[in-house]
């Protein structure tokens, strides 16, 4: 059977999304169910079985010759193991063994969601084109990953560029990651509305504490809301000065909801990104919202297995 197609895995804290994607990234066929992550780890597993079921029920996955997987993190590639922080009964889950079972036997590739949406990114959004780049998503935490002389770098655990915990603040807030100061401590969109609450900043009638509403408040111009995305950007700016320093980047692509705030985050980005990215090269280095929308986990997780099942073509 001719193996066109790739089915994907995009796991969650909410959402199980599964679907066959064809070798331009586009979906053909969906499936999805919520995440019981509260539940056993076994719950969790047959919410995932249930959706590669509904795959293989498609009269298109014969053609599929490979199956990505990118979940919520940590993950370890090296072991095919996932322990997501958001979904407490699975700690050093085989998950990779339980997909391949449940797929029939099909190789499957795993990476975490930071280093998908990477891909995705620079397979068919805004890193296009770009042989280094770092890609981000700033919402409820901060992911990322890098892409490097031109290719997806996953590290050998499947987590590297996870800017989210590297620290830009010495004796900063302590993070649940055990670490100080980590760029997600300060800019992720929970940390974005603490900070505007306990510097004064009262919500509306509606009483939506959500970054999304501290964004609303910093467009209407309350300065304490200003503020508290200034310092968010800060954060990012530092972080991503620090990746461009170590492996010269040139582009990085920022999505997730908080992303979705525009100038009210990019404006005080884009000038906090001169304070800290100074040396000459460096200086070219650019910073652009994500295009990928909520189907980037898939469409990178299709990325990693294509990829997988090119390099398997090229060992034959
Ligand atoms: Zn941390």
């Amino acid at each position: 059977m001719h193996t066109d197609l790739v089915a994907a895995l995009d796991i969650g804290g909410t959402k199980i999304a599964g679907a066959l994607v064809d070798g331009h990234g586009r979906i053909l066929h969906r499936a999805q169910r919520a995440t019981p992550a509260q539940e056993d780890g076994e719950t969790v597993m047959r919410a995932v079985e249930e959706t590669v079921g509904e795959l293989a029920g498609s009269p298109l996955w014969g053609r599929a010759g490979a199956l990505g997987i990118g979940s919520a993190g940590p993950v370890d590639a090296s072991t095919g193991t996932v322990s997501p922080v958001n979904v407490p009964g699975w700690r050093d889950f085989p998950l990779v063994r339980r997909v391949r079972e449940a797929a029939g036997g099909l190789p499957v590739e795993l990476i975490g969601d930071g280093v998908a949406i990477t891909a995705a990114e620079h397979w068919q959004g805004a890193a296009r084109g770009h042989d280094n780049a770092l890609c981000m998503v700033v919402s409820t935490g901060v992911g990322g990953g890098l892409v490097l002389n031109g290719q997806l770098h996953a590290g050998p655990t499947g987590n590297a560029g996870h800017i989210g915990h590297i620290s830009v603040d010495l004796d900063g807030d302590p993070c649940p990651c055990g670490a100080r100061g980590c760029v997600e401590r300060i800019a992720s969109g929970p940390n974005i509305a603490r900070r505007a609450l306990e510097n004064g900043w009262r919500p509306g009638p509606d009483g939506d504490t959500s970054a999304a509403a501290v964004a609303q408040a910093a467009r209407s111009g309350d300065p304490v809301a200003v503020a508290s995305f200034a310092r968010a950007a800060q954060a990012l700016a530092a972080g991503i000065a620090a990746t461009a320093t170590l492996v010269e980047i040139d582009i990085a692509v920022i999505g997730g909801g908080v992303g979705k705030a525009g100038d009210i985050l990019f404006e005080p980005l884009r000038k906090a990104l001169g304070s800290y990215a100074t040396l000459s090269f460096v200086q070219r280095l650019t910073i652009v919202p994500a295009q990928m929308g909520t189907d980037a986990g898939l469409v990178g997780a299709a990325a990693a297995a294509l990829a997988r099942q090119t390099d398997t073509a090229a060992a034959v």
